[in-house]
């Protein structure tokens, strides 16, 4: 049983009540806090050795990267971070200053973002290093675009530059707050979310809400610096569009809008933000199922999202 099995099986007989206005199954849960035009965003998010760092990663990136997960969840609500409760799972003995520099990056990313941390919970873990991170937020009621929004005829969008991620980009990247803040204010977005299980897995995330396919069209496909260096490196590396699609970790944004917005959110978004790339990477289609289109054709992506490319 993979990870999204195991949630499809606990999801469906989770307690509700009557604050909540989307509970699982998006970036984040939201709430209803009695506020007129605010809503509640609320998230968590664990991070643990040997799976998302090594003992070898510098402390400080840790810190930073456990909260910048978050952080990148509540940007794919186009919401605002307020605050955070932070648990560590601690092998014994307890490293101080390694504890410390931990929390000094943790520290650093959230004063940039205004984040309050307002308290937490230390367990022993019995062998690896951990820590989860739970994050409110707020956002303008009815703004945050959910997963189950996409429309045949959108048009698909990611941000930066994909693939690699875990060649070093991981442990440094910006969450895109500001730039979803954006789209929601200026465009009609359909459908958004961050990619944090590569372009492929999470856009079927986005098909299987919405109830509809995708084409994506190999030659568009951002691919970043890493996965292509990567690729030259020798015969084990991945070739890079599969790392582009089917890496995690890219905590970029991938979001639809109508097909028509896309010339004019595409000139608007190079003056605003000239320094970060915004590619158009194909289409939403009533025809279900995920697909590839190269010069070779057209073909359906495998399920787990792998492409193997001839
Ligand atoms: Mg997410």
């Amino acid at each position: 049983m993979n990870e999204f099995e195991l949630i499809a099986r606990l999801t469906p007989t989770l307690p509700g009540n009557a604050s909540v206005i989307v509970g699982s199954g998006d970036d984040c849960a939201i709430l209803e806090a009695g506020w007129a035009d605010q809503v509640l965003l609320f998230k968590t998010d664990a991070v643990v050795e040997g799976v998302h760092f090594t003992k070898e990663t510098p402390a400080g990136k840790i810190g930073r990267k456990a909260l910048a997960r978050c952080l990148s969840d509540i940007a794919a609500m186009a919401g605002t971070p307020v605050s955070a409760l932070v648990t560590l799972g601690l092998p014994q003995p307890v490293d101080v200053s390694r504890i410390e520099a931990i929390y000094a990056g943790m520290e650093a990313l959230a004063r940039e973002h205004g984040v309050a941390i307002v308290g937490g919970e230390t367990s022993a873990s019995p062998n690896a290093f951990w820590m989860s991170v739970a994050m409110t937020g707020t956002a303008t009621r009815g703004k945050s675009p959910l997963r189950s929004g996409a429309r045949a005829g959108d048009a698909i969008f990611v941000t930066g530059r994909l693939g690699g991620s875990l060649l070093g980009r991981h442990l440094e990247f910006e969450p895109r707050l500001i730039e979803a803040r954006w789209l929601v204010e200026h465009f009609a977005i359909n459908a958004m979310m961050d990619l944090s299980d590569g372009l492929a897995g999470d856009l079927r995330h986005i098909l299987n809400a919405s109830g509809c396919g995708a084409e994506i069209r190999a030659a568009s496909v951002p691919i970043s610096r890493e996965a292509k260096l990567h690729a030259r490196s020798g015969s084990m590396a991945k070739p890079p569009l599969a790392a582009a699609l089917t890496d995690g970790e890219d905590f970029e944004l991938l979001f639809t809008l109508p097909a028509r917005q896309a010339v004019s959110l595409l000139d608007t978004w190079k003056s605003r933000f000239p320094g970060l790339p915004l590619t158009c990477v194909g289409k939403i289609t009533s025809e279900p199922g995920l697909r590839l289109r190269d010069k070779h054709g057209v073909r359906v992506l495998a399920a787990n999202g792998y492409v193997h490319l001839a």
